[in-house]
């Protein structure tokens, strides 16, 4: 696409907007041109391929210096008449769009109107980011940092899973020993790197894979070394994910709970057996709700993923599914739109992801959310999903996980321990700027048994605070 703009801007983000929301149209020409400019009002009138239209707005520029490029993208979508629900927003963090537009001074009322006239984003959308900021204004602290460690083990590989990984049963499950053994020497060493410094751990998460595929000595040996050597005693939080119920029973739940887990997930993604069957994942339903009672019981905070699209299930499942989840008494409930990943077999399998009834879906979710008295309190949206779908954490007023909240804001550095887990430095550059420093541990066991001491020491140097 060849592009003539009036005004300076970046082509290329353009040309990924067009890519992204327009890639099933072949555009030749396209061109921006100012028609008016002042302290009022913008006016640019867009032309592409015979096609032209004229875009009048209010002129926010006084905050806001890139109103017209993405006037520009906006305007691709009213010359081809594309309606989405989420408009001409394309990142995977968009709260984090509204957070800079409150930090640059916008109220919410001012940025619900830029969503609406300027990003065409529908209301519910609006309503549904708006809502989800104002609650992770009441957690943000970057004065805080968090605590990430990888498990990267889980029974079996789920076919629609792009995360750090690996069977227990496979070649890699055979260096099981050997990286519980690194993982406790790389806690070890962190406690050593993080000696002196003044640091706040707020939040403390097991991911992975499946943490709870760890056998029970193991489990309670990685965390008990954890206590001693790394500062815990700001802890506000710690979660465990205890995904897989083919993963868990009453021992576990008892050291989790005698360690200071306080939340764990347990995550059916579906109550469909033979779904779940078909995508590689066991899933014992008698054997799950055991685990429930025994989590209720233990009093953990508890979530339940679900996934919306799985291969094979119709809307009819799905709504089957959403409706059981009523029997359960969840205080965070997480709705993941399927995605299909580079590293999953679904991908390899060449799956295309088809349409779904989404109004009937979001129906029932806000029937199961109202009951439950669950409210959405972060969300991000993912590539290569059912029109481009959210993913939505719902928790009942005060039961919010506020590592979920960071992570998705990149708001705190965080220290990654383990298989796949990503470290972060987070910095600010200015009051709308961030700095984000990673660095990633491998994610195969391994490679990260191989390579770990040689990593801590650019690890020492990522975190020089
Ligand atoms: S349980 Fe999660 S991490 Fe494990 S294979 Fe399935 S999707 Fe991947």
């Amino acid at each position: 696409m060849e592009i003539k703009l009036d005004f300076e801007s970046k082509e290329n983000t353009i040309l990924d907007f067009k890519k992204i929301l327009l890639g099933d149209i072949d555009i030749k020409k396209f061109s921006v041109k100012t028609l008016k400019e002042n302290e009022e009002e913008i006016s640019l009138e867009i032309r592409a391929d015979g096609l032209k239209k004229i875009f009048n707005l209010k002129n926010y520029t006084n905050k806001m210096v890139d109103q017209k490029t993405v006037m520009a993208k906006a305007g691709l979508l009213l010359l081809f008449e594309k309606n989405y629900p989420w408009g001409a927003l394309v990142g995977v963090r968009p709260t984090k769009l509204v957070r800079r537009f409150l930090i640059m001074g916008y109220s919410f009322e001012e940025i619900d109107e830029i969503l609406e006239k300027l990003y065409f984003v529908f209301k519910e959308k609006r309503e549904l980011l708006l809502e989800v900021v104002k609650t992770e204004n009441k957690y943000l602290n970057d004065k805080g940092i968090n605590m990430y460690v990888g498990i990267p083990y889980c029974p079996t590989r789920c076919k629609y899973c792009s995360f750090a990984s690996y069977e227990i049963n496979s070649k890699l499950g055979g260096f099981y020993n050997e990286f519980v053994e690194t993982l406790i020497e790389e806690i070890k060493l962190t406690g050593e790197m993080l000696k002196g410094k003044k640091y706040n751990i707020e939040s403390l998460y097991f991911g992975g894979g499946t943490p709870s595929i760890l056998k029970e000595n193991d489990l309670e040996k990685i965390i008990k070394t954890l206590y001693e050597n790394i500062d815990l005693s700001h802890l506000k939080e710690f979660t465990f994910e205890a995904g897989r119920e083919d993963t868990l029973n009453l021992k576990k739940l008892n050291i989790l709970k005698k360690m200071g887990v306080d939340r764990v997930s347990l995550n059916p993604q579906s109550f469909n057996e033979e779904i779940l069957k078909d995508l590689n994942r066991n899933f014992n339903r008698k054997h799950f709700d055991e685990i429930y009672r025994e989590i209720k019981k233990l009093g953990f905070i508890i979530n339940m993923d679900f996934i919306i699209g799985l291969p094979g299930e119709t809307v009819e499942d799905i709504l089957r599914t959403l409706d059981q989840v009523k029997d359960y008494e969840i205080d965070n409930f997480t709705v993941h739109t399927l995605a299909v990943k580079k590293g999953s077999r679904l991908i390899k399998d060449n799956y295309k992801i088809g349409k779904i009834e989404n109004e009937k879906i979001e129906a029932k979710i806000k029937e199961i959310t109202t009951l439950k008295k669950l409210y959405p309190y972060y969300l991000y949206r993912q590539k290569n999903t059912h029109e481009w779908g959210e993913n939505i954490g719902y928790s009942i007023l005060g039961k919010e996980s506020i590592f979920n909240i960071e992570m998705i804001e990149e708001n705190q550095s965080t220290i990654g321990l383990g298989g796949g887990a990503i470290s972060k430095k987070v910095e600010k550059i200015d009051q709308t700027r961030l700095s984000i420093e990673r660095f990633i541990n491998p994610k195969d066991p391994y490679m990260y048994i191989c390579e770990m001491r040689e990593r801590m020491k650019q690890k020492n140097k990522l975190f020089e605070f």
